[in-house]
């Protein structure tokens, strides 16, 4: 069985490598390379997967899973410039694509026992959005 959680929060971002030159990246990343950054209003879906205990009838504690959410994302990248504040978007380009990942990173230690990570989906814009199944898929 699969549960999914949501989760919401607000960050700036530009997507450039400062070992290319503003005109390479303005070429692969457009207006995302303004280095003064831009900010998104992202939303979080995160898919557990596992069985239902016969006792509770809960896949996991859903107040646990809210709880793990607000430590590992969205209190640290809430209102945060995330190139310059949150590692590793210092070095790695904070595109949907990396920011999922790394949420996966941090997320998927809490889900050892029990109830398994199936699936981080980031919501960018409204019409954009990423999944990952960690590094097997
Ligand atoms: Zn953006």
């Amino acid at each position: 069985m699969l549960i999914t959680r949501k989760a919401e929060f607000s960050s700036s971002h530009a997507c450039y490598r400062s070992d290319w030159s503003d005109e390479r990246n303005r070429e692969v990343y457009g207006l995302k390379a303004n280095p003064h950054g831009h900010g998104h209003n992202y939303v979080l879906e995160v898919t557990l997967e596992g069985d239902p205990d016969p006792i509770t009838g809960m896949v996991l504690d859903l107040k646990d899973l809210k709880d793990i959410l607000n430590r590992e994302v969205v209190e640290p990248f809430d209102h945060r410039f995330l190139n310059h504040e949150i590692r590793p978007f210092d070095t790695v380009v904070p595109t949907a694509e990396n920011i999922t990942i790394e949420i996966w990173r941090r997320l998927e230690p809490n889900f050892r026992k029990g109830a398994r990570l199936h699936q981080v989906r980031l919501w960018e814009t409204d019409d954009l959005y990423v999944d990952y199944f960690g590094e097997s898929a």
